[in-house]
């Protein structure tokens, strides 16, 4: 196990910048997530640490020993990418061994790890078959396998599950947790895949054009993201956003959002003037709220569980709401909702979240 600094770590290529002075500290044992959309630099940042690529400027240590020169096979490092990258003419067996021969350790040993990590996996009966006759998901517990062996110090994954259905995974995701579980290692894990991100992870990076927007738990980020763009990336379905006003008067502040009533809310930490108002889907109550507008239903989305209504305000904008299943909705309904001003989050014309007296720091 091992924790990981980096400071100030820049890459370019060429004039292009890709990562620009970042510093993260991962706490040696956790299950570190790196989200944001694609092209943000998520892998170049992986690689950076694994030792794949150069890094342009800044230090990357691992525990206290600095790296930045010492080469990836030096570093007890394993990653795992989306593409499964396994060796096509070996078995799965020779496939797990095929590391550890070349750290040149006894075959006894190697045959107990690759045996163990079979077990781990379940994925004994494949042992003797080539990667051609596995499923992706096979393929990808094979993967995986391979940097388990080698007993690492710290797991990198870029996007391992990209390329596999729905279902798998989902079912791959359970996998994994319950083997950062039982091995205890720490992981940084890269996707773009914001509830990838909420369901593995005891902390998520959220970065964007190689910088660190927020660093959190999944629970600090979608009740308190620290800016818009946090704000619309984290949560599914999407969190509403509302161009509002904000004066000051009375106790607090008073904000006026179209369509709905003017509503004061005390406490925010700064007076603002143009803001946007954000609201979770499942924030509104219908018939219910103390600020409520009246909207038409444009689509019903049954999930069950849940039902997921679009809607349109007089004003034209469109309002996503969150409802339980038990109310039978239809397309051009006009229905009253509301919600309770504590459940806003407001962000100023930089789209800084503008904190509640009391809340806690963010990063
Ligand atoms: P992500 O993994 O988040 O999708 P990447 O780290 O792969 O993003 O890429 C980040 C940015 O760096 C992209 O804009 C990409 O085009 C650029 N990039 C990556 N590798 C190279 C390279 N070898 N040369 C030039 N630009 C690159
Ligand atoms: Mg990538």
């Amino acid at each position: 196990m091992a924790g990981l600094t980096l400071r100030n770590v820049e890459k370019s290529y060429g004039s292009v910048n890709v990562i620009e002075g970042l510093n993260l500290d991962v706490v040696d044992g956790e299950f570190l997530v790196l989200v944001g959309p694609s092209g943000c630099g998520k892998s170049t940042l992986l690689r950076m640490i694994a030792g794949l690529e150069s890094i342009t400027d800044g230090t990357i240590a691992i525990e206290d020993t600095i790296v930045n020169d010492l080469p990836a096979s030096k570093r007890e490092l394993a990653m795992v990418f989306q593409s499964y990258a396994l060796y096509p003419h070996m078995s799965v067996r020779k496939n797990l061994a095929f590391g550890l021969q070349n750290m040149k350790l006894p075959k006894a040993e190697i045959d107990t790890r690759v045996a163990e990590v079979a077990r781990v996996l379940q994925i004994e009966p494949l042992l003797d078959r080539k990667p051609r006759q596995l499923s992706g998901g096979q393929k990808q517990r094979v993967a995986i396998g391979r940097s388990i062996v080698r007993e690492p110090k710290l797991f990198l994954f870029d996007e391992p599950l990209s390329n596999l259905d729905a279902e798998l995974r989902v079912q791959m995701r359970v996998e994994l947790a319950s083997l950062y579980s039982k091995l205890g290692t720490t992981m940084i894990y890269v996707t773009h895949d914001q509830v990838e991100a909420m369901t593995m992870a005891s902390r998520i990076v959220v970065l964007r054009k190689g910088e660190i927007e927020q660093v959190g738990t999944p629970q600090d980020l979608y009740t308190r993201p620290a800016n818009l763009f946090v704000a619309g990336f984290i949560g599914s379905p999407k969190i509403n956003m509302f161009a509002a006003k904000a004066t000051k008067g009375g106790q607090g502040v008073h904000l006026c959002v179209a369509d709905f009533v003017e509503f004061e809310i005390e406490g925010l930490e700064r007076t603002v003037d143009d803001v946007t108002v954000c609201l979770r889907p499942e924030a509104f109550k219908i018939g219910g709220g103390s600020v409520q507008a009246e909207a038409t239903i444009d689509l019903v989305e049954y999930l069950g569980s849940e039902i997921l209504l679009h809607t349109r305000l007089a004003s034209g904008q469109t309002v996503l709401l969150q409802t339980s299943g038990k109310d039978g909705f239809a397309k051009g309904q006009t229905l009253t909702f509301g919600f309770d001003p504590a459940d806003v989050h407001v962000f100023d014309l930089n789209g800084d979240r503008v904190a509640f007296a009391g809340e806690e720091a963010l990063v």
